[in-house]
């Protein structure tokens, strides 16, 4: 069953006088449950197109329809609910606040959802195990090794149950031991929960991790790589 379709996808960013082609014709399907890795060099336009997919910007042309629904016809404000519901989100960088700890930091999409503060705790103390790092919860970002952090950035992620969680370059920052505990657990908990995961990456070797690779080259799909039948 597909979930995510890219009909004709454009992306033309405008500098001054100058025009950028970010991505030029990107017709794609995203099924329910997989795994996608979108693999490509630096400026190929992978980030672009997670950003559209995830509703973080429009395209300049095509269509993107997300559960029946298009998202490229939204209003900011409907797409900012349809993330709240619809998404989850693993930065390279973390993203998390620096001055709330690592329960509060997890607890976050539940507050925008207003979900009451007992039920919230209790939901967050479990994505934290669930990360493994409940003896952590009330240490700050500052206070936690990148990997830690990137964890909470998982638990954060997913704490909205959404059915589909994009990460960008999620393991940029972390040394190569790290990397691959970090590709097990956000593989682990999407498969687990039937989520679609949806990463981008310039590794080969995190490309392993996916049922899917999807090459992007020059704003293009190069190729797609089944690597499960
Ligand atoms: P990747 O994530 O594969 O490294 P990006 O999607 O970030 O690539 O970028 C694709 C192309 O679009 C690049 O040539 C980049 O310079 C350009 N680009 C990305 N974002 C912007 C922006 N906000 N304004 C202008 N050009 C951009
Ligand atoms: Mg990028």
């Amino acid at each position: 069953m597909d979930m995510i379709t890219l009909n004709h996808i454009k992306k033309i960013y405008r500098m001054g006088q100058e025009r950028i082609t970010a991505l030029k014709d990107i017709t794609l399907n995203f099924e329910k449950a997989k795994i996608y890795c979108l693999l490509g060099t630096s400026g190929s336009g992978k980030s672009t197109l997670l950003n559209l997919i995830a509703g973080l910007e429009k395209p300049s042309g095509g269509e993107i329809i997300f559960n029946g629904k298009h998202i490229e016809t939204m209003s900011e404000k409907q797409l900012a609910l349809f993330r709240q519901l619809y998404v989850g989100f693993v930065f390279q960088s973390y993203n998390l606040l620096p001055t709330l700890t690592a329960l509060e930091n997890v607890t976050l999409p539940l507050i925008f959802r207003r979900v009451p503060t007992k039920i919230r705790k209790k939901k967050a103390m479990e994505m934290l195990k669930a990360v493994g790092l409940e003896n952590r919860a009330n240490h700050k970002p500052s206070e936690m090794s990148g990997g830690q952090q990137q964890r909470v950035s998982i638990a954060r992620a997913f704490i909205n149950e959404p059915q589909a969680v994009f990460a960008d370059e999620p393991t940029g920052n972390l040394d190569t031991k790290t990397t691959f505990e970090m590709m097990d657990l956000i593989t682990g908990i999407a498969r687990n929960r039937s989520q679609t995961l949806i990463i981008v990456t310039h590794d080969t070797e995190i490309a392993d991790c996916a049922d899917v690779v999807i090459h992007i080259r020059d704003g293009e799909v190069e190729s797609i790589e089944n690597n499960r039948k």
